[in-house]
């Protein structure tokens, strides 16, 4: 038995057609996108609710509402001035509007009188609702047309205004041991919220390849997302079960189905004990062919549950990690130590650190660029090239750290050789730095660089030659691959890393590096796909990098597998040329998306 066998769909079908209860338990069907099963009472978001023009708020709470506002206004000026920069050049009439738009913004006038109104014991929100009101009330009573346009400006401030505090606005001060329910989490709220004790997640969107369902999954926290109107139906205080193996929520439910689903998390607990017996076993197939099984590092805490589930090391330290934990980009003693704390607790093991990979759906907060197609812009090493004041700085945190000999440097978003040349020289200049300052360091790091985008498979032959390894990011290599946004709910069907076209770079990938001898794994969300071992193995590859939780699953299923049988796999789904064909292969079910609300009365 796997831990995807613990799934209770089918349960809850045949129950809750058969109970008559009192009409008012409701089975919500959305997707897995962490696994376990959780019971508890529900925390409900509601976005929509927050502006109130009246809304008061505690005394001891006008402090942190004031620096809420301060935050809000100077994110928004930053925005401002970033697009007027890029407008200035080509349209002048464009700019002058801006460049007023930005004198009523930062105004101290109203910035004064909103900021008196919060002191007066209002929310932010509702101070700029009222300020923006008054003055909107001004400019359209007076004679002069263009001070009459006016208020169409500054109705259109205050609608950026209360958006950009809304994005801050949640609380996270909720009960301990609740089960947060919400249109859409950020990454940074799922932080906050597993701070806050959260022990479950619904979402009515998302999608289980963004940043926020990896987070929930590396904190072994159970999430369901794609649940429609999850924030209407579920109530605060509710009684919830999630149970994210098979993306169901049941809403109120009735005791048989608590006494039931309390059985389920008795037999996961005892099938997890069993697995523990795996910790100090090789992961090693039926004949004899040894895996490496590592570890993805978001936090510290990361390496601690992989260490004791018995990782080969640690295959990706997403370093961004550490910018949102901080809300800044640290400094180099900062990120020093932190390196170096992981490179420790790993040691002997190697340990893969990625360098910053900034932008998309990760952290982007605080930072001077606002994007219409973040995913396809200014991500990772490209962020960096251009910022070689913080790349340097990571890289000689990086070096430094370095001494265990346990470090490996790992480049994210390469799309071009040359991005991976400069990085080098880079790192020499960093080298030179830190022999002048006699400070030690690894002299022979080794350098990889993430095959995560198209280009980069197409053209490993050539990046083999320029680096020590392989890391094949297959969340990013099937959204850019199949054009198909890996936080998108709508274009979740599409996004599938089973498709023929993302294998058949991922083969490509495994030929060039296997041409050139250097190591290759995959550290996607693929990697612990419970369908995926067996054809991942055929397929050459001999490392694969999972959340730390699901570690002993992975070993089980390799040590149940024939490294013979798996190449007959392998061989066969690549002559596949559609992904249903693919599936069949590889017994698994065909997504069905179709969300299944049931009023049980
Ligand atoms: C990937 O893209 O598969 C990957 C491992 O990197 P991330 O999920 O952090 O983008
Ligand atoms: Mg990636």
């Amino acid at each position: 038995m796997t831990i995807q066998d613990f799934s209770s769909a089918d349960v809850v079908e045949k129950q809750s057609k058969t109970e008559n209860g009192n009409g008012n338990q409701m089975v919500m069907k959305g997707i897995p996108s962490s696994p376990g099963i959780i019971i508890g009472k529900a925390f409900v978001i509601k976005q929509e609710s927050l502006i109130v023009p009246d809304e008061k708020i505690p005394s001891d709470q006008i402090n942190d509402e004031l620096n809420r506002f301060d935050n809000a206004q100077s994110d928004l000026v930053q925005q401002f001035l970033l697009s007027l920069n890029r407008v200035k050049s080509e349209t002048g009439n464009i700019a002058a509007i801006m460049e007023t738009n930005l004198l009523i913004l930062s105004d101290p006038v109203i910035t004064d009188s909103i900021k008196n109104t919060i002191k007066k014991g209002f929310s932010a929100e509702s101070a700029v609702v009222q300020e923006f009101e008054k003055q909107r009330n001004y400019f359209k009573n007076t004679k002069d047309e263009i001070l009459r346009e006016r208020a169409v400006e500054l109705d259109h401030i205050k609608q950026m205004l209360i958006s950009v505090l809304k994005n801050q606005c949640i609380n996270y001060s909720v009960a301990k041991n609740s089960i947060v329910v919400a249109h859409s989490l950020t990454t940074t709220d799922i932080v906050n919220f597993k701070e806050a004790g959260v022990i479950a997640f619904i979402t009515e969107i998302g999608s289980i390849a963004s940043h926020a369902s990896i987070l929930a999954r590396s904190f072994d926290i159970p999430a369901v997302i794609g649940v429609k109107n999850a924030c209407e139906a579920i109530h605060d205080s509710n009684d919830l079960i999630v149970d994210g193996f098979a993306g169901i929520v049941i809403n109120r439910p009735r005791k048989v189905f608590i006494e039931r689903y309390t059985k389920k998390i008795s037999e996961i607990e005892e099938h997890k004990r069993r697995l523990g017996a795996l910790v100090k076993m090789p992961a090693e197939t039926i004949d004899g062919k040894k895996i490496q099984i590592l570890t993805n590092v978001n936090f510290l805490d990361d390496v601690r549950t992989g260490v004791l589930n018995g990782a080969d090391g640690v295959g990706l330290v997403r370093s961004e990690n550490l910018i949102m934990e901080l809300k800044k980009i640290p400094e180099e003693d900062t990120q020093y130590n932190w390196y170096k704390e992981i490179s420790d607790r790993a040691y002997p093991t190697p340990v893969s650190i990625r360098v910053f990979d900034i932008g998309s759906d990760k952290y982007s907060e605080g930072l001077p660029f606002n994007e219409e197609n973040p995913a396809l812009g200014f991500r990772g090493i490209r962020f960096l090239l251009s910022r070689k004041d913080i790349f340097e700085t990571q890289l000689r945190a990086i070096l430094r750290a370095s001494v265990n000999k346990n470090i490996k440097i790992l480049l994210p978003m390469i799309s071009s050789l040359h991005e991976v040349e400069y990085t080098i020289e880079l790192l020499d200049i960093c080298k030179k730095k830190l022999d002048e300052e006699g400070i030690p360091y690894d002299t022979n790091i080794p350098i990889g660089v993430m095959i995560e985008t198209p280009a980069a498979a197409l053209i490993a032959d050539g990046l083999s030659e320029a680096v020590n390894f392989f890391s094949i990011g297959t969340n990013d290599l099937t959204q850019y691959t199949l054009a198909a946004d890996r936080t998108n709910e709508l274009v979740s069907d599409i996004f599938d890393s089973f498709h023929p076209a993302v294998l058949r770079l991922i083969k490509l990938t495994i030929e060039a590096a296997n041409q050139k001898n250097i190591p290759v794994g995959v550290c996607g969300e693929l990697a612990g796909h419970a369908a995926s071992t067996d054809l991942l193995l055929g397929l050459g590859i001999s490392e694969l990098s999972v959340a730390p939780s699901i570690i002993l699953e992975l070993k089980n299923r390799i040590r149940n597998s024939s490294y013979q049988k798996t190449k007959q796999l392998a061989d066969d789904i690549l002559h596949c040329s559609s992904y249903k064909g693919v599936r069949e292969r590889l017994d698994l079910a065909l997504k069905d998306l179709t969300i299944i609300e049931e009023k049980d009365n």
